[in-house]
């Protein structure tokens, strides 16, 4: 049986990422944060999604120095922040990034957001970064079909990751089914839509079927759908019940039901807005 820790996807540059991989936003206790990576390995999680903007690079650092496990036994990510956007800035932000994390090299980088000023100027420079070696692959967050046709227009290499807001609520078929038409890898962020879609009736009416919980039965939807999903949890527990969905499989007709509770409800910010106000606005 193929668990959490044997379950990879092969990227268009041929890099091999996990699909699901362990989100670390707002996990910002430091006394806690290298036990919570630490569970999280011990339940099969390699894949660990961090950012600039989250101030927690150097604790995951000290938490993946203490694994004392070798640099191939993990896959990390890091995204560049509306702030450090620009040829040089964006250089200069991933070494200190790199630095906090103690590593020669990310798996994997992302531009967290598309704003339109430095559009172009930054991803020339995660070009020249992977060519440097300072990250294996790189990627965008956030970009919808609009973002990539444009970035198309001058990119020497293209994403071979777009992170996206996605969960019941937010299915982003079209946008899935462009990357994927395009070799590029969707990968959801809030796939649980941050703890909020547990109630819908349908996926507890799927839980009770198969003796699982609710966050169980979004993830291996995910899983099905054959994308990346990067949950977070701070609890051992969850941690441990969010990477056990390997030994169950949904019928076509649940992943249609799954399907059609789409409400296209973004929990977060619109990336077109993001993109014209050149940074994240208040919302
Ligand atoms: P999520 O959908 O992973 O939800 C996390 C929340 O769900 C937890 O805080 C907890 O309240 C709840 N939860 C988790 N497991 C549970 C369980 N088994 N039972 C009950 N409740 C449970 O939301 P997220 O943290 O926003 O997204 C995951 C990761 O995606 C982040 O940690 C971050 O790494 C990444 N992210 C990326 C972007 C981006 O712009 N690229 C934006 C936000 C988040």
């Amino acid at each position: 049986m193929t668990t959490i820790q044997d379950n990879y996807l092969t990227l268009a540059d041929g890099q091999k990422m996990p699909q699901q991989g362990f989100g670390v936003y707002k996990l910002t206790d430091s006394a806690t944060f290298t036990q919570t990576i630490q569970d999280a390995y011990e339940d099969g999680y390699r894949l660990f999604d961090t950012a600039q903007m989250y101030g927690n690079e150097a604790d995951l650092g000290k938490a993946l120095k203490s694994l004392s496990v070798d640099r191939d036994d993990y896959f990390i990510t890091t995204k560049v922040a509306e702030s450090n956007q620009g040829y040089q800035k964006a250089i200069d932000s991933v070494k200190e990034s790199l630095q906090k994390l103690q590593l020669d090299y990310v798996n994997l980088l992302l531009v967290h957001w598309p704003i339109n000023g430095p559009f172009f100027e930054t991803w020339r420079a995660f070009e020249e970064m992977k060519k440097e070696g300072l990250t294996k692959s790189i990627g965008v967050s956030n970009y919808g079909m609009v973002h990539l046709q444009y970035l198309a227009t001058q990119a020497s290499e293209m994403p071979v990751v777009d992170q996206l807001e996605c969960h019941p609520w937010l299915s982003e078929k079209p946008m899935i089914k462009f990357n994927n038409d395009h070799h590029i890898v969707t990968q959801a962020w809030a796939p649980l839509g941050r703890g909020r879609i547990f109630e819908e009736p349908i996926l507890q009416e799927i839980a009770n079927k198969h003796v699982k919980s609710a966050a169980q039965i979004i993830l291996r939807w995910h899983l099905q759908n054959g994308i990346s999903f990067i949950p977070k949890s701070a609890h051992a527990q969850r941690i441990k019940e969010n990477a056990a969905i390997y030994d169950f499989a949904l019928t076509p007709e649940e992943m249609a039901q799954i399907d059609s509770i789409n409400k296209n409800l973004r929990i977060s910010q619109e990336p077109e807005l993001v993109y014209e106000f050149n940074q994240q606005y208040p919302h």
